[in-house]
């Protein structure tokens, strides 16, 4: 198998891009394919300082890298969120920071909520009987503190590591439930809404999550490889085995599924419900955009406050 740029041998064979590269020509392919897509979704330009989301898994680290390589201002933010007794978070935490140093001591910041909040996610959600539902806990701590972080420190834009796998196994679920608010907010960039909501923004939504694996892999990213414990049984890792058949069946279905979605959402051939135009009021503890009438979801967890009230006032995360 040789490469269909320079005739070196092959490392990869991207059957549905009919496409085999050798090591050199893919890292330079990938980085290219990311520009398109944040030139064609106008994501963000070189003007503009963006917060990247790191987790420490492969596609948020590889991210960075992309960007950094492609000359983008970049800044990390890793939220530490005390999964598995911390060690799970530890873990995930150290490959941020070896591949901060690895990488000439990027920029990044830690934000740890069981010490800023006194409690750690998985023990709120447990206070708070949400049971089962660590994971929507965590979603809505991690978008409050990515919006609250990007507002003070003037990012124009958050960046996060979901891929092609990722969105469109999340398109298949809310289609066979018909969710027809998240099929209308489901798109690579979701605009900044008052002062306090950044605009969102997934510059791997076209890369193959197998293309990012091998990224990774080629460049000897260090990344954690175990899937956060929570999300084990998780419905949409389900959904992703069974657009693994499909696609193998069927080579090219994911990226068609998700960039016909998109093409005719944008073409107007298909409408959702529209929450755009939704009223939001300040929540009255963390000034961020709420439809309730006093305190957002956020804050309403975190209701009374546990601990440290004070840290409410003060800015989130240490640059490192
Ligand atoms: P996940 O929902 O875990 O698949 O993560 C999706 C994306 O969210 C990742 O690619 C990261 O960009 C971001 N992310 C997830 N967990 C964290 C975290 N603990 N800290 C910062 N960013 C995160
Ligand atoms: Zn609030």
């Amino acid at each position: 198998m040789k490469c269909r740029k320079c005739g070196q041998p092959a490392v990869i064979n991207m059957r549905h891009h009919k496409l085999t590269l050798c090591e050199d020509c893919f890292l330079a392919w990938v980085a290219l394919r990311v520009q398109h897509t944040i030139e064609r979704f106008r994501m963000f330009t070189h003007d503009e300082k963006i917060l990247v989301a790191v987790s420490g898994g492969k596609d948020s680290l590889a991210l960075w890298h992309i960007l950094n390589h492609l000359g983008y201002a970049t800044e990390g933010i890793y939220i530490d969120l005390s999964i598995s007794e911390g060690e799970y978070s530890r873990q995930s935490r150290d490959k941020v920071r070896k591949f901060a140093g690895q990488h000439g001591d990027l920029p990044y910041r830690v934000v740890d909520v069981e010490a800023l909040y006194g409690r750690s996610v998985p023990e709120q959600a447990r206070a708070r009987r949400r049971g089962g539902k660590v994971c929507s806990v965590c979603g809505l701590v991690k978008r409050h503190i990515m919006n609250r972080v990007a507002h003070e420190g003037g990012f124009s834009a958050v960046a996060t590591g979901h891929n092609l796998d990722d969105e469109v196994a999340v398109l298949l679920q809310n289609t066979l439930n018909w969710e027809v608010g998240y099929l209308g907010r489901q798109a690579p960039v979701l605009p900044e809404r008052q002062t306090h909501l950044s605009r969102k923004v997934k510059p791997l939504c076209l890369m193959y999550e197998r293309e990012m694996a091998a990224y990774a892999l080629i460049l000897g990213i260090d990344y954690i490889y175990a899937e956060c414990p929570f999300s084990v049984g998780a419905k949409t890792i389900f959904y992703k085995q069974l657009l693994n058949q499909l696609e193998a069946r069927s080579l090219g279905s994911k990226l068609r599924f998700y960039t016909m979605f998109l093409k005719e959402k944008t073409a107007g051939n298909m409408r959702f419900l529209d929450l755009s135009g939704e009223e939001l009021g300040p929540c009255r503890r963390c000034g961020q955009p709420t439809s309730a009438a006093e305190l957002c979801a956020f804050c309403r967890l975190w209701d009374p406050p546990v601990q440290n009230p004070d840290e409410e006032s003060r800015p989130m995360g240490m640059l490192r």
